[in-house]
């Protein structure tokens, strides 16, 4: 029997159930891309959300993809050789980077069948409620998709904000829902004096957590916005994976860790560890991702202070099934090998 390690990909686009605004665009649909790693009859599987806010595109990721060259005595079971091989294949493209990693570590759970959060020695019992994302859209429109969300069951509102009538979206969405809100800024307040403003009057509305209140570029603000916020503020465009921990900590209390940021899920995990050591909370956030990339942030949110894993739920395509949303939208993950992904053949 052949051992060799064959790597597939392919592109698919996935139309959202609602058109999706933040500060920076409004998208109707997402563009990702799957890689199947296949040896021994097993397949591994992983996903590619590439984001253009970090100058990747399906595109480029395809490119990167076709660049991997697996080695005829590659061992499939050692995951070092696996990450090492796709440094090599060339910079950046994290993505697709980490696409190929999850599929590997999704092929070997399954080889040894076990899931993997045994193999990493998490405990499911640490898992949390996600949040359930509000994009940028009209007055009217977000009241509607809030009753929805609530009615839907969710206890944590992610709101995306950065508009130019922040304090009445808040306002709005407080007239028909008392629950507790996140806000994601995407960094759109420009100003110190705005950011003071914003974080001050959010205080007084149940948000419980902001992310990226200001422009990446304005670490040197967030320095003086942090002690005057009560609220957690959490890097997210700030945080890419390359910044020092000890330097982020003087502007943030805690880090978004998106694995189509980091590029890997054993370096999401060492980040993890790293920043817990200096004191940074956790979040585990995502792209427009299905059950698969979804499931695979979930398994590290079970390490996590806040967990954002809704992208499967603001899809209308959903080919996986993987994590689901138990009551409260709590991540509730299944006991198959690997990820836990299976093909959806509603
Ligand atoms: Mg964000």
């Amino acid at each position: 029997m052949s051992t060799s390690v064959t790597l597939r990909w392919y592109t698919k686009k996935l139309k959202l159930a609602h058109a999706f605004g933040i500060s920076r665009s409004t998208r109707t649909h997402v563009e990702n891309v799957f890689v199947e790693i296949s040896c021994d009859g097993i397949t591994g599987i992983g996903e590619a959300s590439p984001n253009t806010r970090y100058n990747e595109t399906p595109e480029t990721a395809v490119a990167f993809l076709e660049k991997i060259e697996i080695p005829e005595d590659l061992n499939p079971a050692d995951i070092s050789s696996w990450i090492n091989l796709l440094e090599q294949a060339g910079e950046g493209e994290y993505a697709a980077k980490v696409a190929a990693e999850m599929a590997l570590w999704d092929w070997i759970g399954k080889k040894i069948d076990i899931p993997l959060y045994q193999l990493w020695n998490l405990n499911t019992d640490n898992s949390l409620n996600s949040s359930f994302t509000i994009g940028l859209d009209s007055i009217d429109v977000i009241k509607e998709k809030v009753r929805e969300a609530d009615d839907d069951g969710a206890t944590i509102l992610k709101v995306k904000l950065g508009s130019d009538h922040d304090k009445e979206i808040i306002e709005a969405i407080r007239l028909v829902s008392d629950t507790e809100i996140w806000v994601d800024a995407n960094e759109g307040w420009k100003t110190l004096d705005q950011a003071r403003d914003m974080v001050q009057f959010l205080g007084d509305k149940n948000v419980t957590m902001i992310e990226q209140p200001m422009p990446a570029s304005e670490f040197e603000l967030m320095k003086l916005l942090k002690p005057l916020s009560q609220i957690p503020l959490i890097a997210d465009e700030s945080f890419t994976g390359k910044q020092s921990l000890a330097e982020l900590v003087e502007g943030f209390h805690g880090i978004n860790i998106k694995l189509m940021k980091v590029g890997s899920l054993r370096k999401a995990h060492q980040i993890i560890d790293d920043a817990k050591s200096v004191g940074l909370k956790i979040m585990i956030g995502c792209m427009i991702e299905t059950a698969i990339a979804n499931t695979a942030g979930a398994l590290l949110s079970l390490r996590a202070d806040f967990a954002d894993l809704d992208g499967w739920k603001l899809l209308s395509d959903r080919p996986f099934d993987g994590m689901k949303f138990g009551e409260g939208n709590r991540i509730v993950l299944n006991d198959l090998p690997g990820l836990g992904v299976t093909a959806d053949t509603q």
